[in-house]
């Protein structure tokens, strides 16, 4: 497992210990003082391929990791919201660009970082992006323009490798990250 740091309970404010809870199958951080188990799962990053007139909106992050790379506007899901409604706030908050139509386009597993990306497409509903807090700038690309050797995640090229490979294709993607012992990341895709 994966062990997220967290040695003081967040409820009662006491020391945690890693342990299998009872009737349970795996380590988790436990409070033995009151009795809470602090589940760790995996993260929702949602994110958007939006064009105009073919090109492809792309932000330089201003943010590690990976600051001053290339990436599409995704961020990790927040409380109480849709999936498209994570998408369509991070692309505004990123680059102040609002899609008309936000169609899904792929999910990504990468189980060794334990997310889950939920990739969705859409057209801008006007060209006017710039960048918001998180970015340092914003561009609308040509897909023969784009910044290959400069994109901040695996996930951002493979999005970016598929969407291009058909961009008017409905095709939802289902596609997998398997990790390599010499760091390289290979894309299962079905
Ligand atoms: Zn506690």
């Amino acid at each position: 497992m994966s062990r997220i740091a967290q040695n003081y309970c967040s409820v009662c404010g006491e020391k945690t210990v890693c342990c299998v809870p009872a009737g349970d199958n795996r380590e988790r951080v436990v409070c033995e003082h009151c009795g809470t188990v602090h589940y760790s799962n995996p993260n929702n990053v949602c994110g958007a391929i939006l064009t105009w007139q073919g090109k492809i909106l792309l932000c330089k992050r201003a943010i590690e990791p990976r600051y001053g790379l290339w990436t599409l506007p995704a961020g990790f899901m927040e409380n109480g919201e849709t999936l498209a409604e994570a998408a369509a706030r991070e692309s505004m908050e990123e680059a102040n660009a609002r899609a008309r139509e936000l169609k899904l386009f792929g999910v990504f597993s990468l189980p060794h970082i334990s997310q889950v990306y939920v990739m969705f497409k859409g057209e801008l509903a006007t060209p006017e992006v710039s960048p918001g807090i998180e970015s340092l700038e914003t561009a609308l690309v040509e897909p023969e323009d784009i910044p290959w050797d400069d994109l901040a995640f695996p996930v951002v090229r493979q999005s970016l490798k598929l969407y291009l490979q058909d961009p008017a294709s409905d095709r939802v993607h289902n596609a997998t990250a398997i990790r390599h012992e010499d760091g390289r990341i290979e894309w299962l895709s079905n």
